[in-house]
């Protein structure tokens, strides 16, 4: 193991700030997935190289949690979950920037001025027949 000499402290946090911060990130999460589910980012996150430090290597991302998963079994399950399905309805009732909604559109898929599907992404291995 190499010992971290130079470790990064980052900037100081206010203290007063806290409350506000917490929040204001939450929110920035769902902003920062929308932009995730943007066809060009969701194709290069859902095809990482794999990585053999991050679980799974990578190989298994719930795009809409921003979740890696060990395999694709516990991603499976989580697809199922409670956790999973409420984040799709969090960011379907979240709309999207007009900028966003703009761009998704260019890229040929029709998105909804105000209220947008949010669906877990397809899975390489289910063949789905109709
Ligand atoms: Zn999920």
């Amino acid at each position: 193991m190499a010992p971290s000499r130079c470790r990064r402290t980052g900037s100081h946090k206010a203290h007063s700030l806290a409350r506000q911060w917490k929040t204001k990130r939450r929110r920035r999460d769902l902003d920062q997935i929308h932009e995730d589910m943007l066809p060009e980012k969701s194709a290069k996150l859902l095809r990482q190289e794999p990585d053999p430090d991050m679980p799974g290597s990578a190989q298994h991302y719930c795009l809409h949690c921003a979740r890696y998963f060990v395999d694709l079994k516990s991603m499976k399950d989580h697809f199922r979950s409670k956790v999973h399905k409420k984040r799709l309805k969090q960011l379907s009732e979240e709309p999207y920037t007009q900028e966003e909604a703009e761009r998704a559109a260019g890229m040929g898929s029709y998105i909804p001025p105000k209220k947008v599907e949010v669906h877990t992404q397809p899975l390489d291995e289910m063949e789905e027949s109709g």
